[in-house]
């Protein structure tokens, strides 16, 4: 586990590693770019799941009972490195890092996928305590559906992670969303984002009682750019659980 520079959460938990791309907002993945930095230290204690490729998909068994040892309540990014959901993946797998998040019902565990087909499939399998929020990655609006996929799971919070924003989404469904993340991309080559598209998705947010988070605007230089919008920002939270 390790502390996360997200905004959204506290840390990060990664009891699977490895994945494919599936969208185009999988082209510049951050896990990727780090995965293949860690691989060189594949027999360095620590860092032993990077060894193999990073499309070499696995469960991550000595990391799965991670959350259970910690007591103090933390909110987690589940699979920074991968996704959960992944078609390579066994569905017990899966249902083994459900079992740990239920038990350890003292923190808050964000499960954030863009394999909505199987969310919806295999989601009707899974039991899904309160602390488990689920969320889908939409990037444009050719994977709208990925929203009506994680409606029909049993979570309790739903959230969307609209980054990297590539195009408007002025059409959004948000019936059953408690919560969206908002942000441009990063990198060496981002893929531009227009404050109109960020205002007008807040906008809906308002409309629909949402909470709406906006993370960064991205580009060559995040931190410059900084993520004032409207000449604020929007730091809200689905429920009261404000990373500290
Ligand atoms: S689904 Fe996520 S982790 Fe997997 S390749 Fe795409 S961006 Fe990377």
């Amino acid at each position: 586990m390790a502390e996360s520079s997200i905004e959204w959460t506290q840390q990060t938990w990664n009891p699977t590693v490895g994945c494919t791309k599936i969208s185009q907002g999988c082209k510049f993945c951050y896990a990727e770019i780090m995965h293949k930095r860690l691989q060189g230290m594949g027999k360095v204690t620590g860092f032993e799941k990077y060894k193999a490729d990073f499309k070499t998909v696995l469960p991550y068994r000595d990391h799965l009972d991670l959350p259970l040892k910690r007591k103090t309540p933390t909110t987690y990014f589940v699979n920074s490195m991968s996704d959960l959901f992944h078609e390579d993946l066994p569905l017990a797998y899966i249902v083994d890092v459900f079992r740990v998040m239920t038990f350890a019902r003292w923190h808050t565990f964000q499960v954030l996928t863009k394999r909505a087909d199987r969310l919806k499939t295999d989601g009707q399998l899974l039991f899904w305590p309160d602390n488990v929020w689920m969320g889908v990655s939409v990037e444009s609006d050719k994977h709208l559906d990925r929203i009506d996929a994680l409606r029909t799971t049993g979570a309790k919070i739903k959230f969307l992670s609209l980054e990297p924003l590539l195009g408007p989404l002025p059409n959004l469904n948000l019936a059953g969303i408690d919560w969206v993340i908002v942000g441009g991309e990063s990198g060496l080559k981002p893929r531009p984002i227009r404050p109109e598209w960020v205002d007008d998705i807040r906008q809906q947010c308002e409309a629909a009682g949402v909470a709406f988070f906006f993370k960064q605007w991205g580009g060559t230089n995040k931190k410059a750019a900084g993520r004032l919008l409207n000449g604020r920002t929007y730091d809200e939270m689905p429920v009261n659980t404000v990373p500290a």
